[in-house]
């Protein structure tokens, strides 16, 4: 599809006079103004909670409806800024009758729950960390996070438990306590009811100094090799969370606030709870999985003005033969901001011609915490680009040097790798015990995204593809060596690679690749067995789709899986340099 450039109306779309020059926002923002709007701490320091609940509920906005939460069974509770910072002062008043304090990870799994954001907001109190894991996981990816994370209290549901954590628990041995939101009574010493110690907790807590370099959230994220990194942010990162609220969300008192992603990732965390508090904002959370016509219906009778969504979601509005305009009255409905995966020249359309708004795509990446790069409500879009760095943020194309090191590409539309300036508010801190991992990321005073992009001449920042073999799948990042590392463990596996297969509606599916060892047989049985193996341990989030099986995969001299190869083979194209491949 070609390209298009789409100026808006801005008298439309109410754009504030202060948004509108682009050049002047870049070089007069100042981190400065952004400081100005915390209260900080009485008692000194920076902390999440007190700036995105607290500082509202000592305020004129006390009894307003900070959370509007949606029940899959239609069920609807609401909670003002008040309750909120009463509910997560008994949460953070839990945590430290349990002995927990700075530093100590709160896992949790769980659905959209009120509790769960409520939860996270009592850990920022207590300055424990905030490690969230998606509720879809499989056994294995929420073992290995938990492990990594060094968890000592989790959060779930008595399904998600019991199917998902009591297997593990003889492989957990730090872990503490398991706090069970929908339990009336503590099973043990270990497994606790959640209601039982909130009625006995009190409802004022005082938060102790926080360092605004304090860790206050991990979040997982998956390499090409290896398991998962767990992702270090700090509180200082409101500082983003605040700035692109204001920026790229246009979040202003009067609005009304949904993001439909989940907190199991940094998107459901950052910009799902945080950043439309900091705006003292009503944050719709809708427990129910996608479904059109109650997105729709959530839309028109929330009275939602802004909506951030991701790509998976608008192709599969795109997909029906339906005008919403015709059904649902969406006049509330102002920006359309998506993330999380490319998002198609025609999805920019589609929002123009079936909402009267265009779909504005931003980009960022675990690892920035805050969105880096965005098209504004304000500034023409080029459909099909990312946007252009935010005020306070550099970003470049860099390519490698051949002598090392690393140059930055000057001309307009040459590729290579995404690349920021470090040092940004949100930017994460590390990756946790593994230090190399990290350093390995800079080079030259350059942070390396492991995304290809190229830049135009007005810059606007078009992606391009991973640089490695990471795997988008319905927006959620998959870790090829982790899909590989379980099918490896069924008894007819010998060896397994792992590709992202690109599809029209969730980008990319998982697709597993897999010899067998001597003896057996492929088969259409031990395919669907396969599928299910890696289901059960996985989940299906991130489980392989399709299985295909191969008399041996192809192999580098020094033995390690080409998976680039089974991609190009798989969608037909160029098998590109073969000259480390095995004979
Ligand atoms: P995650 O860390 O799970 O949030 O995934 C970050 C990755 O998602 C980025 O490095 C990109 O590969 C991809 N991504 C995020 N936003 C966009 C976007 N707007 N367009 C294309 N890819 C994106």
């Amino acid at each position: 599809m070609k390209r298009k450039r789409i100026e808006k109306r801005l008298e439309d779309l109410k754009v504030r006079p202060h948004l509108i020059d682009y050049e002047k926002i870049y070089k007069e923002f100042q981190w400065e103004e952004v400081a100005s709007q915390f209260e900080g701490l009485p008692g000194g320091g920076l902390n999440i909670a007190h700036e995105a609940i607290d500082r509202h509920a000592n305020g004129v906005l006390v009894h307003k409806t900070a959370l509007v939460w949606l029940g899959e069974d239609g069920q609807r509770r609401e909670f003002t800024f008040m309750q909120m910072k009463q509910e997560s002062n008994k949460f953070a008043n839990v945590l430290r009758s349990l002995g927990l304090s700075k530093g100590d990870r709160v896992f949790t799994l769980s659905t959209r729950l009120p509790e769960l954001y409520i939860a996270a907001m009592g850990v920022f109190k207590n300055r424990s960390v905030l490690c969230p894991l998606f509720s879809q996981f499989g056994p294995e990816p929420i073992l290995q996070r938990m492990v990594r994370g060094d968890a000592k209290v989790l959060l779930t549901t008595k399904s998600l438990f019991e199917k998902k954590v009591r297997p593990l628990l003889d492989q957990l041995p730090q872990l503490e306590v398991v706090l069970l939101i929908d339990a009336q009574e503590d099973e043990s010493e270990k497994v606790r009811s959640l209601a039982r110690l909130m009625q006995k907790a009190s409802d004022v807590f005082e938060i102790l100094p926080t360092d605004p370099e304090d860790m206050s959230l991990l979040h997982f994220t998956s390499g090409t090799t290896g398991m998962p990194k767990g992702v270090v942010h700090v509180h200082k990162a409101i500082y983003m969370h605040w700035m692109s609220g204001r920026y790229v969300l246009d979040l202003y008192p009067e609005d009304i606030y949904w993001c439909t992603a989940d907190p199991g990732w940094v998107t459901g965390t950052s910009y799902g709870m945080i950043t439309p508090w900091l705006h003292g904002i009503t944050n719709i959370v809708s427990e129910a999985e996608f479904d059109a016509q109650q997105w729709y219906k959530i839309l028109q009778d929330e009275k939602v003005s802004i909506w951030y969504t991701a790509p998976t979601a608008i192709r599969r509005l795109m997909r029906l033969d339906f005008d919403p305009l015709k059904t649902y009255d969406l006049s509330s409905l102002r920006l359309v901001q998506s993330v999380g995966e490319p998002l198609n020249p025609e999805a920019v359309i589609w929002g123009m011609e079936k909402l009267k708004l265009p779909i504005h795509d931003n980009w960022w990446q675990t690892e920035t915490g805050g969105i880096m790069i965005a098209n504004l409500i304000s500034q023409p879009i080029w459909s099909g680009s990312m946007g252009r760095p935010l005020p306070g943020v550099e970003a470049a194309i860099v390519q490698k040097k051949e002598n090392g090191g690393i140059a930055e590409i000057i001309g307009p539309y040459k590729e290579g790798e995404l690349a920021l300036k470090p040092g940004g508010p949100s930017m994460f801190r590390g990756y946790l015990h593994d230090e190399e991992r990290y350093e390995k990321c800079f080079v030259d005073g350059w942070y390396l995204t492991g995304d290809l992009a190229y830049k135009d001449e007005e810059g606007y920042f078009w992606f391009i593809g991973r640089a490695d073999d990471i795997i988008k799948t319905s927006g959620h990042m998959v870790g090829p060596f982790e899909v590989e590392s379980i099918l490896m463990e069924h008894p007819s596996v010998a060896e397994a690679g792992a590709i992202g297969k690109p599809d029209p509606m969730v980008g990319q599916l998982v697709k597993a690749f897999v010899s067998l060892k001597e003896g057996f047989e492929p088969s259409e049985e031990l395919r669907r067995e396969l599928i299910g193996f890696g289901r059960k341990k996985l989940g299906v989030a991130i489980a392989p789709k399709e299985i295909e099986f191969l008399p041996s995969l192809p192999k580098t001299r020094s033995g390690k899986i080409m998976r680039r190869l089974l991609k190009a083979r798989e969608m037909g194209l160029p098998e590109g340099d073969i000259s480390t491949l095995e004979a």
